[in-house]
């Protein structure tokens, strides 16, 4: 069966002090007795990263991941986070090829092609962001880009490769602007990916990989969003950052 999946992209918020208390209130809400929680996981900042790993460490139901890895390992790349280093800290995933990162840092799909092998080359499990601009939407174009955007930077790998990856559908338009797309364009576009990995891979690979929903997820829409066949939960932007939201998310993710 395929995971739920619950992730919180913090993106560059809080402080030290805040991002502590925010995975703690978390990490301290679903005490032993939840049992069938999704896996949670919490994106915070890099410098953060050590701290939430230690918070989150001693129960296997959170795990933390990055924002970005570097496609290098190692080397005279100043200002850059190589997925080793995260390996090395705890970290367990990496968000590659968020809409911010290909809107304001020009990443394109040779380049997450790159970003995904390095995660995997170091066992980082990779949540591969895709979705398309209000403007290919209006054209009606957005089955297109999405399959190529999944092509670009996934379809490169063996089929035990994609089984590791965490495939996140996020419509740009619905990031950050308090528009979500419904319930049924969610679904619509989830089977959209899922058919097409079915295609190179065929049905058992495109079955076991859990496609989240990203895009103004939050305590009143997930539960809705969460039910549908090809949704497997949610990454979560702005609604992560505030404890009792993220928490009646992750419920919405229970099963
Ligand atoms: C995101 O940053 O991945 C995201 C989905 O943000 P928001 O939930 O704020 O739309």
């Amino acid at each position: 069966m395929r995971q739920k999946i619950v992730a919180g992209n913090w993106k560059m918020n809080k402080t030290p002090e805040e991002a502590h208390q925010l995975a703690s209130a978390v990490v301290s809400f679903f005490d032993q007795q939840y049992t069938s929680l999704p896996k949670i996981i919490f994106c915070p900042p890099f410098p953060y990263l050590a701290d939430i790993v230690s918070i989150t460490k001693h129960d296997t139901r959170f795990s933390v991941g990055a924002q970005n890895c570097s496609e290098h390992q190692w080397g005279a790349y100043t200002g850059e986070v190589s997925a080793p280093m995260l390996k090395a800290l705890g970290v367990k995933y990496v968000i590659i090829g968020h809409s911010e990162r290909r809107q304001y840092f020009g990443e394109d799909g040779a380049l997450l092609a790159q970003k995904v092998d390095a995660a995997l080359a170091n066992n980082l499990t990779p949540v591969f962001c895709c979705g398309e601009p209000l403007i290919v939407r209006e054209d009606n174009k957005h089955t297109d880009l999405v399959k190529t955007q999944v092509e670009e930077a996934l379809f490169h790998l063996p089929a035990e490769g994609i089984k590791k990856i965490v495939i996140a559908y996020e419509p740009v338009w619905a990031i950050g602007t308090g528009k979500t797309a419904t319930s049924q364009q969610a679904q619509e576009m989830h089977a959209v990916i899922r058919k097409h990995i079915a295609g190179r891979y065929g049905k058992e690979v495109a079955e076991s990989i859990s496609i989240l929903y990203g895009g103004s997820v939050n305590a009143g829409n997930a539960k809705e969003l969460f039910s549908c066949a090809d949704v497997d939960g949610g990454l979560v932007g702005g609604a992560s950052l505030k404890p009792n939201e993220f928490i009646e998310i992750i419920k919405a993710g229970s099963n």
